[in-house]
This record gives C-alpha cells, sequence and structure tokens, in this order.
C-alpha cells in the first residue's frame, strides 16, 4: 500500500528490508573520499517536499514541448533557490545552474518533463486534471526528485566544490527533445564534466537499482513497410494481387529476422510488428495495399544496420514472390544510451554503500530506449534504472493504471545527492 495515499506522511521504510538493512552502519564500505552527510536522513527530511511536488505535476501532465506550466512552477522553485534559470530552450525546456562556494567540475544532472497521451485510469486522488494526457512514465518523480536535490544543494553551496548544471528537457517519449536541447545549447557554457540522471523502473521492485557499464538502454529505430498489390473483389481473388495474404506472410517472415538472420552472440535484440492498415476495410473488398508498422531495438549501430538491411530484404523478397511491391522507410530514433565505465563504477561504489552491493543489479540493461542517449554520447557520464513498484504496483510504463511506490522518490534524492556529492562536496 501507498503510505501516501491516505494523506498518512508515516514512513514505512523498516517494512522494508532494504531501509532496515542500511540504518546500523549506512557507510560500511571503504569510500575515497570521507564522507560527512547521511544522504538516507537527509533524502527523508524532504520527502513531503519530493511527494507534493510530484504529485502537483502529476496532477497537470503535459505533451511533449507543450510543458509550459511544467517549466513555470521548475523556473520559479530553481529561482527561488537562487539559481541562475534560464527557460526556453527548445521551447519549454529549462536549464539552472547552481553555483558553488568553491571551484571544481561542473556536474550536469538531466531530468525530462513530458507526459503521455494516454487516458488516466489509476483513481488516485491527483489524477490528471487534463483528459487524455497522463505522466505514465515517471517523469513526474524524476523531476520532484531533481528539484528536491536542487533544494538540499542550494542549503549546502557553501560545501560546494564546482557547480551542479540542472537540465530539465521536454518532448523525451519520442519527440526528439534531447536533440533540440543539444542543438540550442543545453550542455554548453559550461559544459558538464560528468552527466547524470535516472529512470523510475516499474520492472525493478522499490529498493534495487538498474546499473549497467557501457550500454544500459537500447537504441530504437522504427520501420513502416506498405506493401502494394491490386484490389478487387473478394469472391474472385485470382483477379487481384492480395496484399493481405501478402502481410501475412510478411509479418511472419519479419518476425524471424532476430531468431534466423542474426547472430545469437550479437547482443540483445528485438523486433516488434506493432500495427496493420488496410487502405479499405470490408468484407468483400481486397484492399490495394496494406501499412505495416514496426519498431526493433538494439544495443549498437552496426547490428541496427544489419536490422535494417533485413528488414527491407525480407520485405522485398516477400512481396515479390507474390507479385506485391514493397515500400520501406526505416527511421533510427535514438541511439543507445552508453554509461561511461569509470562513472558506473564510482556510482556502483557510492550506491553499494547505501543499499549494499545486492541491491545492485549487474547488468541492469532494458530493451526500453531514452533520449538521453545523445547528451551521454557528447559527455561522458550515467543514467541508471531505480526500481519502484511492489506487489500492488502492477502496472508497467505507459500503461493508464501505471504509478510508482512514492518512497522511491527520497530514495532517488539520495541516490542522486551521494553521486552528485561524490563529484563536488568534500568533508570540510
Ligand atoms: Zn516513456
Ligand atoms: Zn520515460
Amino acid at each position: 500500500m501507498n503510505p501516501y495515499n491516505k494523506g498518512q506522511l508515516l514512513w514505512s521504510f523498516c517494512a522494508h528490508e532494504v531501509w532496515c538493512r542500511i540504518v546500523p552502519n549506512p557507510y560500511a564500505l571503504t569510500r575515497a573520499k570521507p564522507v560527512k552527510y547521511d544522504f538516507l536522513a537527509e533524502a527523508q527530511a524532504l520527502a513531503a517536499h519530493a511527494v507534493n511536488l510530484r504529485r502537483d505535476f502529476h496532477r497537470h501532465p503535459e505533451l511533449a514541448f507543450q510543458e509550459r506550466r511544467t517549466a513555470q512552477v521548475i523556473a520559479e522553485e530553481l529561482s527561488n533557490l537562487g539559481l541562475e534559470v534560464q527557460t526556453g530552450l527548445a521551447k519549454t525546456g529549462v536549464v539552472a545552474i547552481l553555483e558553488g562556494a568553491h571551484d571544481g567540475p561542473t556536474i550536469g544532472y538531466r531530468a525530462d518533463m513530458d507526459a503521455l497521451p494516454i487516458r488516466e485510469e489509476t483513481g488516485l486522488d491527483f489524477t490528471s486534471v487534463h483528459d487524455g494526457v497522463m505522466h505514465a512514465c515517471g517523469h513526474d518523480g524524476h523531476m520532484a526528485i531533481a528539484l528536491t536535490v536542487a533544494r538540499w544543494l542550494a542549503d549546502h553551496r557553501h560545501a560546494l566544490h564546482g557547480r551542479v548544471k540542472f537540465i530539465f528537457q521536454p518532448g523525451e517519449e519520442g519527440a526528439g527533445g534531447a536533440l533540440a536541447m543539444l542543438r540550442e545549447g543545453a550542455l554548453d557554457n559550461p559544459a558538464p564534466d560528468v552527466l547524470l540522471g535516472l529512470h523510475l523502473w516499474q520492472p525493478l521492485p522499490l529498493g534495487r537499482v538498474g546499473l549497467a557499464e557501457g550500454a544500459i538502454m537500447s537504441g530504437s529505430s522504427t520501420f513502416r513497410i506498405v506493401v502494394k498489390g491490386r484490389g478487387g473483389h473478394a469472391a474472385m481473388p485470382h483477379t487481384t494481387v492480395d496484399p493481405v495474404a501478402c502481410s501475412g506472410q510478411l509479418i511472419t517472415a519479419l518476425h524471424t529476422i532476430v531468431g534466423r538472420r542474426m547472430d545469437a552472440m550479437a547482443g540483445a535484440v528485438v523486433l516488434s510488428v506493432t500495427g496493420l492498415r488496410t487502405s479499405s476495410y470490408a468484407h468483400n473488398i481486397i484492399p490495394e495495399q496494406v501499412e505495416i508498422i514496426g519498431t526493433f531495438r538494439t544495443f549498437n549501430a552496426y547490428t541496427s544496420e544489419m536490422l535494417e538491411q533485413h528488414v527491407r530484404d525480407v520485405s522485398r523478397s516477400v512481396c515479390e514472390s507474390v507479385g506485391c511491391t514493397a515500400e520501406v522507410t526505416v527511421r533510427h530514433l535514438t541511439i543507445p544510451v552508453v554509461n561511461d565505465r569509470q562513472v558506473v563504477r564510482t556510482l556502483r561504489q557510492t550506491f553499494a554503500q547505501f543499499l549494499g552491493e545486492d541491491a545492485l543489479d549487474a547488468d541492469g540493461r532494458t530493451m526500453a530506449s531514452e533520449d538521453v542517449a545523445y547528451m551521454l554520447e557528447d559527455v561522458r557520464g550515467a543514467y541508471f534504472l531505480l526500481g519502484c513498484s511492489n506487489a500492488n504496483l502492477v502496472y508497467g510504463h505507459h500503461h493508464p493504471r501505471f504509478d510508482i511506490d512514492e518512497r522511491a522518490l527520497p530514495l532517488g534524492v539520495a541516490l542522486m545527492l551521494a553521486a552528485i556529492g561524490h563529484y563536488v562536496l568534500e568533508e570540510r
């Protein structure tokens, strides 16, 4: 049960194995730097703030590049904390710099802002007020965690050796927000030395963290195949070139590419046909053409190019075999999210102090995609997955009943503070 659903601010961390385990000696492991702060306790003290922010964002979701209210809330919050705030990047993006009292490196922290075109069915008290729009991916939580981190760091500016650059990015859900932010200089002046970010992750239970060196999330591509035949009367199919029958064969052939054309040792690959549309829709008409759409995901550019070629070859040969033609369009949407090995090792060591090694997935990779990939191509850094489900929260990302266990919010704050703190906080 989510303790906030009853309006209680009672923390039930001790009911959770992970939180209990850290209490006796949270810094049992050795660490490169001396530790002064108990980030779990610090984050717990700000938990209500994070939850309030998340619920406010959740109640007011906005689609890609329309995040105007969202941007306003973020900008106001950060201005009130004394940060230097820049708005209007890529329409609705916000970048803010927290300058420390001492010199040091620049750490970037990226959070995404957009919601999805989904009609919410959670029944939560703070359900979306915008019909057909919902924060169903956890981006409401990402913004709440980042703003809470900003609040703590702003209060500890005196101990900061360097600066933290907060990058709130619009339009992550396939809308190209990261590239738009890059084009408008979000990672320039100053360029971060290290870029960090997290995604609340439903497949992982609360208390677990997915971290991986190298690629952690796949690159994503889409394909669209227009199968053209010659339509006609359904009672006389021999007078037509039937694109529907052809599409049936083609879908089967496409789904055998991964298992039969790709090297099983070549790494994780997935291909899914996700939609089918006929040019006419009636019992007695064989349509003129059929449109097939789908996606494929890979962890490297070479595999992605191989898959594209296979999709083209299979489409052409299956269609030719029955007299149809295939028009194939492939779009590469995002590249894989590739983490810097050294930064991941640093995070792993830092997080293990909180959660123990057991809570960290040794290979927390996923076939899902994230356009933070383009930022991590420019700047070394790491993106990690933070477990946010429990036994009662079974609906996945992008589902109308998706929800998070809000205890993940202070945990995310603690992890990000520890990660940023490793680079810019010294015990003084
Ligand atoms: Zn999403
Ligand atoms: Zn997302």
